[in-house]
C-alpha cells in the first residue's frame, strides 16, 4: 500500500491570540483525511483529566514543502461529544455566511507581518535603529529590504498549493512585508489565510527567522502591522451608493469591531502611521488616515469595494469577516 503525509493544522486556545498547531498523519493514498484527535490539555483547549479534542478536516491543499502526494489539512476543533469547541470561530462564520449568501460578498485580506531574528526585526542593527521610515515601502536593495528570499519562497509555496494570493509587497517598516489573499468568500478567504500563515511560519523555519503577526512590533515612529480587509457585496460591485451605505453601516458598530479585531489594537490604531485612532470612526475616499477607505478607482468607476483598515495583523479572519457580514448585510 502507498501512503501520503497529511499535515493536520488547527487553531489552538492560546490567549489573547490563538496560535497555529500541526501534526502529521500517515494515510493510505486512496483515503481522504479522516477525523483525528489531539491532546487539548497541551494547547489550552482542555484540562488534563478530560483532554481529548477532535480534529475535523474542512479544507486541504497540496503540501508544497513535502510535495505531491502530501497534503496540508486545515481542521476545525470539536469536543468528543460532537459539539464545536469554544475556540472554533469558523462555525459562526459559516452560519453567518450562509445567512447572507444572497449578497454574494467577497473579501480580500492584506496580511502584514514582521520577520524577527533573535529578538530584533530582521536586518536591524543589534544596537540602535535603522534609518527612519521613508525608503523601505516597496523598496529594492539589501539596504532597504530584509528577508526577500523567504518572501519569494512563501509566495511560491502558496501558489503551488493553489492558494489565491493576489500579490506581495515590502512594507513601510523595514523587515515588514505583506501578502494579499482573495478576493474570495468569507470562509474561503479565512481558510486560505490560515494556511498561508502556517506556510509563512514553516517556510521561515530553516532560515532561523520567525514571522510574527505582532500588531505593533516596535514602539515609536514605526508602522504597526495590520490586516486590511477589503470587501464588497454584489450591489457594491455594481453601484457606488451601496459602497457608501456599507461604510456608513460600519459606523454603527465601531466599538464591537474594535474589540474583536485583534489583541493590542489600541497600540496600533493611534491616529498616526496611516491609521485612524481606535476611539474614532471615519471613512473617506483615498484616505489612509481613515478607519474605512473607499479606494480612488472605486470613486472614479462609481462601483467596487471598500477597505476596512482597522483589523490587526493578528486578527482571526473568521471573526472579522463574520462581523463585517453581520454589520453590513444586516443593515442593508
Ligand atoms: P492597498 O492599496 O490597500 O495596499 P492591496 O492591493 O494590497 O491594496 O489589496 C487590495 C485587496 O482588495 C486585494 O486583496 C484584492 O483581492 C481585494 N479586492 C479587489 N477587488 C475587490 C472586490 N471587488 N471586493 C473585495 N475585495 C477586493
Ligand atoms: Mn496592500
Ligand atoms: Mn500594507
Ligand atoms: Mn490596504
Amino acid at each position: 500500500m502507498r501512503f501520503y503525509k497529511a499535515e493536520y493544522i488547527w487553531i489552538d486556545g492560546s490567549s489573547p491570540t490563538s496560535k497555529l498547531r500541526s501534526k502529521t498523519k500517515i494515510i493510505p493514498e486512496n483515503q481522504d483525511p479522516p477525523e483525528w484527535g489531539f491532546d487539548g490539555s497541551s494547547t489550552m483547549q482542555a484540562v488534563g483529566s478530560n483532554s481529548d479534542c477532535v480534529l475535523k478536516p474542512v479544507f486541504n491543499v497540496m503540501d508544497p514543502i513535502r510535495g505531491k502526494p502530501n497534503r496540508l489539512v486545515l481542521c476545525q476543533v470539536y469536543l468528543p461529544d460532537g459539539s464545536p469547541h469554544s475556540t472554533n470561530t469558523r462555525i459562526l462564520c459559516e452560519e453567518t455566511a450562509n445567512k447572507f449568501a444572497g449578497y454574494e460578498t467577497i473579501f480580500g485580506i492584506e496580511q502584514e507581518y514582521t520577520f524577527f531574528s533573535n529578538s530584533r526585526p530582521l536586518g536591524w542593527p543589534s544596537n540602535g535603529f535603522p534609518a527612519p521610515q521613508g525608503g523601505y515601502y516597496c523598496g529594492v536593495g539589501s539596504d532597504e529590504v530584509f528577508g526577500r528570499s523567504i518572501v519569494e519562497e512563501h509566495l511560491d509555496n502558496c501558489l503551488k498549493s493553489g492558494l489565491m494570493i493576489s500579490g506581495i509587497n515590502a512594507e513601510v517598516m523595514p523587515a515588514q512585508w505583506e501578502f494579499q489573499v482573495g478576493p474570495l468568500s468569507a470562509l474561503e478567504v479565512s481558510d486560505q489565510l490560515w494556511i498561508a500563515r502556517w506556510l509563512l511560519y514553516r517556510t521561515s523555519e530553516p532560515y532561523n527567522v520567525s514571522a510574527t503577526l505582532f500588531p505593533k512590533p516596535v514602539n515609536g515612529d514605526w508602522n504597526g502591522a495590520g490586516a486590511h480587509t477589503n470587501f464588497s457585496t454584489r450591489a457594491m460591485r455594481e453601484e457606488y451608493q451601496p459602497c457608501v451605505d456599507a461604510a456608513e453601516a460600519l459606523s454603527k458598530t465601531h466599538s464591537l469591531h474594535i474589540k474583536n479585531y485583534g489583541f493590542g489594537i489600541e497600540e496600533r490604531l493611534t491616529g498616526s502611521h496611516e491609521t485612524c485612532s481606535y476611539k474614532e470612526y471615519r471613512y473617506g475616499v483615498s484616505d489612509r488616515g481613515a478607519s474605512v477607505r473607499i479606494p480612488w478607482q472605486v470613486a472614479r468607476d462609481g462601483k467596487g469595494y471598500i477597505e476596512d483598515r482597522r483589523p490587526n495583523a493578528n486578527m482571526d479572519p473568521y471573526i472579522v469577516t463574520r462581523l463585517i457580514l453581520d454589520t453590513v448585510c444586516g443593515a442593508l
